[in-house]
């Protein structure tokens, strides 16, 4: 698949706002075109999450050295005191599969990504109902203390705002048809 080498697609959201779905809908539906791009975290994993295949889980110390050694093709401390960030070996390594990197990243990450790779990368992102359907799905999810759900309310007012900026806008308000509708995108994109 010669014509996917280079290409890498971005998607980014509110926490909360479905993006995993998608973006498991995604490598799903097209595993010999995709593969998740696996970042680095500093935070501790979920009980459900493994190193390795959700993130490469590493400490502080790491994550630092990594950023000295120009390692990253962007890192962000996304949350106070939480480091992410995507490797440059990772994006490599899945390319050489002659697949396209899925980044699942937030919203200032994807941007910078996007303005990294203007021409072989396309953005979506997928857009919550509203601030209170995010609540209450985030909430349900029951993943946060309620000091971690204000963060990401918060944070996801703000991320809001930078839709414009990307290059598709992927409303879920019904989680089959945002899969749907992502997928065509993205097979449009990878001419598949
Ligand atoms: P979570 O802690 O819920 O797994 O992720 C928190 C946020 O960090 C999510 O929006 C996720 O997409 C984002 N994220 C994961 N990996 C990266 C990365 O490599 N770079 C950036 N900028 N954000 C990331």
């Amino acid at each position: 698949m010669a014509h996917t080498k280079t290409k890498l697609i971005i998607i980014a959201a509110p926490s909360g706002a479905g993006k995993t779905s998608v973006t498991r809908h995604l490598l799903k539906a097209l595993p010999d075109h995709l593969a998740f791009s696996i970042s680095c975290a500093t935070r501790k994993p979920r009980n459900y999450e493994k190193d390795k295949v959700d993130y490469y889980f590493i400490s502080v110390e790491e994550f630092t050295q990594k950023i000295e050694q120009k390692e990253f093709v962007e890192w962000e401390m996304v949350y106070e005191g939480k480091y992410y960030g995507t490797l440059k070996s990772e994006v490599e390594r899945i390319w050489q599969l002659h697949k396209s990197p899925l980044l699942d990243v937030d919203v200032q990450g994807g941007i910078n990504i996007q303005q990294l790779y203007p021409h072989n990368s396309l953005s979506l992102f997928i857009e919550p109902p509203s601030i209170d359907e995010l609540e209450r799905r985030l909430k349900a999810r029951g993943t946060e203390t309620p000091e971690s759900l204000q963060a990401r309310l918060n944070k996801a007012a703000y991320e809001l705002s930078f839709k414009p900026q990307f290059d598709r806008v992927i409303m879920n308000d019904q989680l089959d048809r945002a899969c749907a509708e992502a997928e065509a995108v993205v097979r449009e994109f990878l001419g598949i």
